[in-house]
């Protein structure tokens, strides 16, 4: 049978060559799989592909992606399917899916893990705990490594031990012609660079290596949760205090809607509240001291910061992330001053729905000590990271909720640099790339982009667009 693609029809032998070259599978509309494999995280995109070629392996990779070349297809690449912008699926292109290519391969003596694309942040700290080993992860299990660390990587080890791309040591990466390349700090240097913190704009990633770093198994973490009534409060106190944390202390401050948590009193479900969220990765005495400031912010309405499994904290918000909703991302890189707070707490008392919501992430530690340019993701002198949140579960006025956050964004980025954080960004549009990077950056970006994607085969991401295109 002959598919219809956004550029023209492919035929049946066609796409008969492509499915008996594979190792993988390939779904195509009309398929019982179909509509299972097109789905992700987000369901504000309900994008439907010509093609999804469930890669099994690198050879997969370098097939599809000759095979979309050739036939001029709008190519989406998929690891965890967690882009908020939609950026892992596609209306009449092909779906270079990479879900199913979960090996991992752990050096305990030699603290590295090598990391195929398709895992998930819950599957490689599985393996990496093993061995009381971590890299910074996602704040969510769910969320697919290779998108994440591309993009940079904001986890609970961030002040301990930098963003995910900051332990990344090495990656092969097939390119917009189908080579296999590696790339590492003396092997193709620039491309390393930028897949650092550029995003997909590069080529498929087939292999990640870190580094990786002794990490629990129990550690110092938790939430405690203060009334919105005390926001100001609180989330000054808590501006205060980062000052001088140390740097195995990683904090955020989440504005929120308490849901029906069985800690919080039945009174305070349905109520907007602070949560304070952090971990300390360190011993358990030190970091007793280090967060016990945090308890005392204000009258907290629930205290579970304690000890417990690494694992338990890098799983502890998926109950409130699932999939299925509708999800728009904004980010500032922020300033913390009274007035930045207030623009903060402003977005906390209009939330559109309970499921929206602010969060602060306090950056520096070895976040910071990162040299601007080694590597792609350079807002290393930003204090904090903002990310505005709307989160419906249907689509009933969600273009008014992505309209409230975009309003939010706008207000509280008057107190930063101006830039944001590309995974946390669900727009595609040029000027949010550009505020991603600044103008130095980009332009070696688009000098990598120039090599390895000349004619902008990987543009379903934050996009650099090549030289040819502008
Ligand atoms: P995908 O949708 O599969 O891919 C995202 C992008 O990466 C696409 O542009 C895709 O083309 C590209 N890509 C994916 N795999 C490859 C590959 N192998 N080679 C080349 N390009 C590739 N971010 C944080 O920093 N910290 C968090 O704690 C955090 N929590 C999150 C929680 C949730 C519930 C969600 C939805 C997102 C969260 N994010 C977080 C944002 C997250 O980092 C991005 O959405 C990221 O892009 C997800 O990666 P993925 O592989 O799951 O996504």
């Amino acid at each position: 049978m002959s598919i219809e693609t956004a550029q023209g029809v492919l035929g049946d032998a066609t796409i008969g060559e492509l499915e008996a070259a594979l190792s993988g599978t390939l779904v195509r509309p009309g398929d019982a799989a179909y509509d299972e494999a097109r789905e992700v995280w987000n369901a504000a995109h309900d994008g439907r592909p010509a093609l999804i070629v469930r890669c099994a392996g690198t050879a997969d990779v370098i097939r599809a992606v000759e095979f979309a070349r050739s036939q001029n297809l709008l190519v989406a690449v998929r690891g965890g399917a967690h882009s908020i912008a939609g950026f892992s699926t596609c209306d009449g292109g092909i779906v270079i899916d990479l879900s199913a290519m979960k090996g991992v391969r752990v050096d305990p003596a030699g603290r590295r893990a090598v990391a195929q694309p398709g895992l998930t942040w819950g599957e490689l700290d599985h393996e990496t705990q093993a061995f009381g080993l971590a890299v910074t992860g996602g704040l969510v299990s769910s969320t697919g490594v290779a998108g994440f660390t591309l993009g940079g990587g904001v986890g609970w080890l961030l002040r301990r031990h930098g963003l995910a791309c900051d332990n990344l040591v090495g990656a092969d990466v097939v390119t917009a012609d189908g080579r296999l390349v590696h790339a590492d700090a003396e092997e193709n240097p620039e491309l390393f660079w930028a897949l650092r913190g550029g995003g997909g704009n590069f080529g498929v990633v087939t292999s990640f290596e870190f580094e990786l770093h002794p990490v629990g198994p129990q550690v110092l973490a938790g939430l405690v949760i203060y009334p919105a009534a005390e926001a100001q409060q609180v989330v000054s106190r808590w501006r205060d205090l980062t000052a001088a944390m140390p740097d195995e202390l990683t904090t955020l401050v989440n504005l929120t809607t308490a849901p029906p948590l069985p800690f919080l009193p039945e009174s305070v479900h349905g109520t907007r509240i602070v949560v304070l969220a952090g971990m300390y990765a360190g011993g358990m005495e030190a970091g007793e001291a280090a967060v016990r400031p945090l308890r005392s912010l204000g009258t907290p309405l629930a205290d579970v910061m304690g000890p417990m499994p690494y694992l338990g904290m890098q799983t502890l918000l998926d109950p409130l992330w699932t999939r299925g909703a509708y999800n728009y991302f904004t980010s500032a890189f922020v300033e913390p001053t009274d007035q930045a707070i207030d623009a903060v707490l402003g977005a906390h008392l209009s939330t559109p729905t309970p499921f929206s919501e602010v969060h602060l992430h306090h950056l520096g530690g070895a976040f910071g000590r990162v040299p601007a340019d080694a590597t792609a993701f350079s807002q290393r002198d930003a204090s904090m990271l903002c990310n505005v949140i709307a989160r419906s579960p249907g689509p009933e006025d969600f273009d008014g909720h992505i309209a409230w956050a975009r309003g939010a964004r706008e207000e509280i980025a008057r107190h930063g640099n101006g830039g944001m954080y590309v995974n946390f960004t669900g727009d595609a549009a040029e000027d949010k790339v550009r505020a991603a990077y600044p103008d130095a950056v980009h332009a070696r970006l688009v000098r990598v982009k120039d090599e390895y994607d000349p004619t902008n085969l990987f543009r379903l991401n934050q996009n650099i667009r090549p030289s040819s295109a502008s």
